[in-house]
């Protein structure tokens, strides 16, 4: 096992914390990074396919009719953003993680022209949205106006080997959207090895601002970025997060309701129990959340690079 980031490839690091992962019941050791201040299982599986079922972020309907609605929402509010700074009448927007495409469908509903990178396993036969599991760097350069990774940078080994060549795929005033868990949030230092969203080993990346500004720095020779925002999104993700977060540290099994709801749970009892702690904790979990995006120290943050 080598000791040392992967990201920046230093060698001082400091252990946090070990944590099971709620799918092998594995155990991963969190370490943060001195020098980036990354925060990563240390020891990276050689076959990750096996820590992503088929179940994995595969929602009962109830679930997915939210995200819909959400997604929607968001990414109206992302284009919004992004007109104001430009006059072009077909803009291309390439999403890196894209599953199943549905956030690219919004996109192409305003009028976008749409571009996915996704694993080839899960790309479908009807594919109407332009996914593919080719090569970033096959695509021309400066050739998007958005580059947008919704809950997948996170996942991705070697986080500035991406951006590196994302940074060159945008067009000058473009812009990379790119939306993880922040280990800077209040649910993160409360949570620990418990917090939901730390995933290992599937998250191999958690950034803090101080992380993004080392990436930002580090491909500089390549494409010179500016960070245009940096903020806390997703109400319900933080709301779910405190609830499950408090949850798992009660029990000894993490994420029970939050298998429920990826359907690996079947159990009506465990579900019934669920609710009855959710509506127990809504109100506190409301609270904490609303006060924790207040404060910017939520557990998803928004980060919006401009490339100059
Ligand atoms: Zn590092």
């Amino acid at each position: 096992m080598k000791s040392i980031c992967n990201n920046c490839g230093d060698k001082n690091l400091k252990f946090l914390y070990e944590t099971t992962d709620y799918i092998t019941t594995e155990k991963f050791k969190i370490h943060k990074c001195n020098n980036c201040d990354l925060l990563f299982p240390l020891d990276y599986p050689e076959d990750i396919n096996k820590y992503y079922p088929k179940k994995y972020r595969s929602y009962i309907p109830i679930v997915k009719k939210i995200i819909d609605i959400k997604s929607k929402l968001y990414i109206e509010n992302v284009v919004k953003n992004y007109s104001k700074n430009s006059n072009n009448l077909k803009n291309k927007v390439l999403e890196i993680g894209c599953g199943d495409g549905s956030m690219l469908e919004i996109f192409k509903e305003l009028n976008w022209e749409v571009y996915g990178s996704e694993r080839s396993s899960i790309i479908q036969e009807d594919n109407k949205l332009n996914i593919s599991n080719k090569d970033i760097d096959e695509y021309p350069n400066e050739y998007f106006n958005l580059i947008f990774l919704y809950n997948s940078f996170e996942h991705l080994y070697k986080p500035k080997e991406i951006l590196r060549i994302i940074s060159k795929k945008i067009k000058k005033n473009g812009l990379i959207v790119i939306c993880v868990p922040s280990h800077e949030s209040f649910q993160c230092r409360f949570g620990k090895e418990d917090w939901v969203h730390l995933d290992a080993p599937r998250h191999l990346n958690i950034f803090s601002i101080k992380a993004f500004k080392y990436l930002m720095q580090s491909v500089a020779s390549t494409a010179t970025l500016d960070i245009t925002s940096y903020k806390s999104i997703s109400f319900d993700l933080e709301f779910y997060g405190w609830f499950q977060t408090i949850l798992n540290k009660f029990y000894k099994e993490n994420n029970l309701f939050h298998k429920y709801l990826q359907d690996m749970n079947k159990s009506k009892l465990n579900f019934s129990i669920g609710l009855l702690q959710l509506f127990i904790l809504s109100v506190p979990c409301a609270i904490i959340s609303l006060f924790s995006m207040i404060l910017n120290k939520g557990a998803i943050t928004e980060v919006i690079f401009m490339k100059k």
